[in-house]
């Protein structure tokens, strides 16, 4: 059967892949999914977000489904609306998160507010294919209502969730690069009810993206890691367009890669209870490093947060994320959430009363070196099988591609999701044994291919 959803819903240029149409379909397909509502409908602040958001709104009611229209919020602000409120059954959100400003898309959340399962989706898609739409009769369409109460419900939570006294009391010095993105309407003021002391940068919302592009990259982050140099800030803070994500810089001005803050984080999870952490395959093994001291354990999963939120809520876990900025808190709720994460980020300098690059440099060091080899989309699984018969009697871990764990490193080869490549992660305590890493796993890819 054909897709409608990738990794993380539907995305699509607008005009092109994305319309006006497509939605009010996507909108009749949830709301007979659901079989009637309410449904809470949120949107990140894209130009086209009022278009499309309508045009869904138009699509759930048609199918008999009330809706809940919750404005411009971050993502995980709607998912736990949606979790907490008891007053939705679902959730569509307009956003592109991190993608470029002309893409938009639609994300579908489920009851308890984590985003959809595959085979949730497969209904939809089922739905959609078919055309098997509930169609509701004059008297019962569906009717629309705006509610304001999810920005203030989202973030009472956080700062209960926190040591606000504590961060309140060190007033810590903060720059935070909402990007115009949704992130604008929550962290600020969450930042400012914590006490810091705060520079907002891009801190209005504005869908034409005119300081920076949505995705928290060191390339699109050069202002915010300037100011944080000149006004000798103890934290820059940068969101992704849909603030599910949140990147850091420390106080020297200097990019954290993700997998050092989510090592940084997760080390201060299970610090004293240990418990289980949950991150994909390609996340460096700093992690465990960092949670094993404390009796914790580390269960890694396919690339996707879907996936990790998803394992997090069966097995339990302290504590989740990606190298990209997203990380769960699960005593908060099963998802990725920006405003959280920054505010867990905080708590963690003022109790280790040391600067960030002072905690960084105290990690272990890993060098990581990626490459990727062309491989046709219909040799894509002999390759992975070839792979794994050339590693035979090595230690390997199939959970997403193949990863070969040596004592001193390890190479991942995995397909892209979206691309006609093989991705290869290499790490290793040098930056040699991580490069020969690299050339071993691009080799096995030409071999398995048979273009070596
Ligand atoms: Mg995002």
């Amino acid at each position: 059967m054909t897709r409608l959803f990738g990794t993380n819903g539907i995305r699509g240029v607008v005009g092109e892949g994305m319309t006006p149409d497509l939605a009010v379909s996507i909108g009749r397909a949830v709301g007979t999914f659901f079989e009637g509502g309410p449904i809470a409908l949120a949107r990140d602040t894209r130009l086209s977000g009022p278009m499309l958001a309508r045009a869904a709104a138009s699509g759930l009611m048609s199918a008999g489904s009330d809706v809940i229209d919750l404005g411009i919020v971050p993502t995980p602000c709607a998912q736990f609306f949606v979790a907490k409120s008891g007053q939705a059954k679902g959730a569509i959100i307009v956003t592109a998160s991190h993608n470029p400003r002309e893409f938009n898309g639609l994300k579908t959340i489920d009851g308890r507010g984590m985003e959809m399962s595959r085979e949730d989706e497969e209904s939809i898609e089922a739905i959609y294919f078919d055309g098997r739409f509930q169609v509701a009769p004059w008297s019962d369409v569906g009717a629309i209502r705006t509610d304001e109460t999810a920005i203030p419900r989202y973030t009472e939570a956080i700062l209960s969730k926190v040591d606000a006294d504590a961060i309140r009391k060190r007033a810590p010095m903060v720059v935070l690069d909402s990007g115009n993105g949704a992130g604008c309407v929550v962290t600020p003021y969450l930042l400012r009810s914590l006490g810091c002391r705060i520079l907002t940068l891009n801190g209005q919302p504005d869908g034409a993206f005119p300081g920076r592009m949505p995705e928290p990259t060191p390339d699109h982050l050069g202002d915010l890691m300037r100011l944080v140099t000149e006004v000798h800030a103890d934290v820059g803070i940068a969101h992704d367009g849909d603030a599910d994500r949140a990147t850091f810089v420390d106080d020297t001005g200097a990019f954290v890669v993700g997998d050092k803050s989510l090592a940084l984080l997760a080390g201060a999870a299970v610090q004293g209870r240990g418990g289980t952490v949950v991150t994909p395959v390609s996340t460096s093994s700093l992690i465990d490093d960092v949670v094993r001291p404390s009796g914790g354990n580390v269960i890694r999963t396919r690339v996707g947060s879907p996936i990790v939120g998803r394992t997090m809520f069966e097995s339990g876990a302290v504590f989740g994320g990606e190298e990209n900025g997203g990380v769960i808190f699960p005593d908060h709720q099963f998802c990725r959430d920006g405003a959280m994460t920054a505010a867990k980020m905080l708590e963690l300098l003022v109790r280790a009363g040391k600067p960030l690059s002072a905690l960084l440099a105290a990690l272990p060091q890993y060098h990581i070196t990626k490459g990727k080899v062309d491989v046709p989309v219909e040799k894509r699984d002999a390759v992975l099988a070839g792979i794994v018969t050339i590693a035979k009697g090595r230690k390997v871990d199939t959970t997403d591609g193949v990863k070969i764990l040596e004592s001193d490193g390890s190479v991942l080869v995995r397909p892209s999701g979206t691309e006609p490549i093989f991705r290869v992660y290499a790490e290793a305590k040098t930056p040699a044994r991580a490069e020969a890493l690299l050339a071993e796993g691009t080799a096995m890819i030409r071999k398995a291919l048979g273009t070596r």
